[in-house]
């Protein structure tokens, strides 16, 4: 591509860019994650953070968010595949923890607004210690 045509093209996307580091920059899990809000953190490693959720449906509802910020899994690319992968290891390496790995749980990615999206960073909702309801939906 030539420069003139690289620069119009920044030009153009940096509003978004801007838009975007705002977002995270005001995020409640990315404040969580870098120890800048409080939380009740039962995990965390160089990919991950897991921690209570604050308004609990059930005896575990734990929260597992990547550390970096991806608004929902609309935004997930193939280069996040293995972060998604961990994601649920963690999930269930703290449903064993939890001791809810025998009775049964329930693991949840709410997405956009249909979805019952509240919080716009990614995260898997480990939910166990009592019998789900169902249907879904
Ligand atoms: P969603 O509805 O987006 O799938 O789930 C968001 C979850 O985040 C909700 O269950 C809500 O209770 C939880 N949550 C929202 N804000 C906070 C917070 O500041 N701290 C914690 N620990 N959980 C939060
Ligand atoms: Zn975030």
């Amino acid at each position: 591509m030539v420069p003139s045509r690289l620069l119009r093209l920044r030009a153009r996307l940096a509003p978004i860019a801007a838009m975007l580091n705002k977002m995270s920059r005001s995020c409640v899990f990315c404040k969580i994650v870098a120890d800048d809000a409080p939380a009740n953190i039962v995990y965390r490693d160089d990919q991950v953070t897991a921690f209570r959720d604050i308004h609990p449906v059930a005896p575990t509802h734990i929260l597992i968010v990547p550390n970096k910020h991806i608004p929902s899994v609309n935004e997930l690319t193939e280069e996040d595949a293995a972060l998604i992968g961990h994601m649920f290891i963690i999930g269930r390496q703290l449903a064993v923890q939890d001791g809810v790995d025998q009775s049964g749980y329930r693991m949840i990615v709410n997405t956009g607004s249909h979805g019952g999206q509240t919080v716009f960073h990614l995260h898997l909702h480990l939910i166990g210690g009592q019998r789900m309801r169902f249907p879904m939906g």
